[in-house]
């Protein structure tokens, strides 16, 4: 008889977790996960699906008033907030299916509740107790909101997916993926909306040009974007709205108030202690490349490691850890050049180092820059621009880095980032024929250095 219930265990049926356990079980472990909500995770069920499926009803907005740009007589409608969120949580429902029935034509078997160590082989989930040669964490993170007076009355982005209606004016606080793009989201629905971030402009860690060309992007489709700027309290009136006190003593109404502030890694409740597995001061779990923690038969992959929190990158982490354990191919995942977008209006993506970084990292790098209208806009009159940014190590010709801001820059660089994480040169761009008319020729057409 087996000494254990299970070959495997994992703990979170997210992204890194699902495809841990699939793989797992394909190379014949025995395999069970367990979820204490929905399967899927944060990506499927309140996260980059739903959050994307918003960005795309936010922009109808902008397109009806392009179309009459084009010679379409549209009459601008109203939104229907409750009928959006319904499509949205069917499709939800769709895909939450198919992760389950991805699970079980795999075979591993789905325990529903939140799993906590007993010691380092030994799980509770719920009423049961299970026993397993090797654990995987991937529990993932959950939104942090800072103390203040009036904490208990904001929403962060998991309930912001089930509001009952669309809020008239809402308050958005952080700078970061989710405040910038939740600002947008609103926005474009209709709703009055004031971003409040603490630094000097958004999204901090990303290309100063782009930080500026989106703070301002933002405020150019009327986003009121207030920074240097913190938050007090936040009060409620009898009609139900709010008052966000600034510590600036101005003090905005609004139906909601949203934060953004980041996410902490989802371990309070696992009581690792009894496993001896080692925590940060945040809460994320130390791991080795192979995602091994200080316990020999415990891994853990995806955002409750903070290594990169993406959902791609926790897939490869989980894939990795099975081909290393089940499938006799050890491999990592590479952390390096990893793409990243951020769906705002204008939208981001970015692979590689940004030009205060590689000036760093490198003696001497070439920057090249080009800022422009996009075609599709020389019949709108829209003032947005877009800009492609290349930063070139000046000694190999590699390009280190690659930065577009406006339409389709996620669609542009996922292609680009193969090009990127390759090694390429400048002169293996400069060599490549441009699609023409597009956005995405001038990131091979760019000739002159700033
Ligand atoms: P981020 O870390 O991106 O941003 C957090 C923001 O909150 C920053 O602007 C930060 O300011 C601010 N902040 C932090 N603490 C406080 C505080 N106490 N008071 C006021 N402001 C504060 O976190 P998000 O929540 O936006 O997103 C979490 C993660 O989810 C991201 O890091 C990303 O990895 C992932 N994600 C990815 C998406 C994508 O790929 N498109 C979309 C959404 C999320 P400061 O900059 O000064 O630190």
């Amino acid at each position: 008889m087996a000494k254990f219930d299970y070959d495997l265990f994992v703990i979170g049926a997210g992204s890194g977790g699902v495809r841990a356990s699939r793989i797992a079980a394909g190379y014949g472990a025995r395999v069970g996960i367990c979820e204490e909500s929905r399967v899927g995770g944060t990506c499927v069920i309140r996260g980059c699906v739903p959050k994307k499926l918003m960005t795309y009803a936010a922009h109808f907005s902008e397109d009806f008033k392009d179309a009459q740009a084009y010679g379409w007589n549209v009459v601008p409608g109203s939104f229907d907030w409750s009928r959006f969120i319904a499509a949205k949580d069917k499709e939800i429902d769709r895909l939450n299916d198919i992760y389950i029935s991805l699970l079980s034509n795999a075979g591993v078997d789905l325990l529903e509740g939140r799993g906590v160590f007993l010691d380092r082989n030994t799980l509770r989930i719920g009423e049961r107790t299970i026993t397993a040669e090797t654990i995987l964490i991937a529990v993932g993170g959950r939104p942090f909101v800072p103390e203040f007076p009036g904490r208990e009355l904001v929403i962060t982005s998991d309930e912001a997916f089930h509001l009952s209606s669309l809020p008239e004016r809402i308050v958005v606080v952080g700078g970061g993926f989710i405040a910038t793009e939740f600002a947008g989201i609103f926005n474009g629905l209709g709703s009055e909306v004031t971003q409040v971030y603490r630094g000097d402009a958004l999204l901090r860690g990303f290309d100063d040009d782009v930080r500026a060309m989106v703070t301002s992007g933002l405020r150019t489709h009327g986003i009121d974007v207030r920074l240097e700027c913190g938050v007090e309290k936040v009060t409620a009136s009898d009609s139900g709205a709010y008052s966000v006190h600034l510590n600036s003593g101005k003090i905005l109404a609004a139906d909601q108030v949203m934060y953004a502030t980041g996410r902490f890694p989802y371990t309070p409740e696992l009581n690792l202690e009894a496993a001896g597995v080692s925590m940060q001061n945040n809460g994320a779990i130390p791991v080795d490349e192979f995602s091994a923690t200080n316990v020999a038969n415990i891994y853990a992959v995806g955002d409750v490691t903070d290594r990169i929190n993406l959902t791609p990158v926790a897939l490869h982490e989980g894939h990795a850890f099975a081909d290393t354990v089940y499938g006799e191919r050890p491999r990592s995942c590479d952390h390096r050049f990893v793409p990243s977008a951020v769906f705002s209006n204008p939208a981001v993506a970015t692979v590689g180092y940004t030009e205060s970084d590689a000036r760093e990292m490198f003696t001497e790098i070439k920057v090249f820059r080009s800022k422009f209208r996009h075609l599709k806009h020389s019949l709108t009159g829209s003032k947005q621009q877009m800009m492609m940014k290349l930063i070139v190590c000046a000694d190999s010709d590699k390009v280190v880095g690659l930065h577009v801001v406006g339409q389709d820059a996620a669609e542009i660089v996922q292609g680009f980032a193969v090009a990127v994480k390759s090694g390429l040169s400048k002169a293996d761009f400069d060599a490549t024929i441009g699609i023409h008319p597009t956005a995405a020729e001038e990131l091979v057409t760019l000739r002159e250095p700033v």
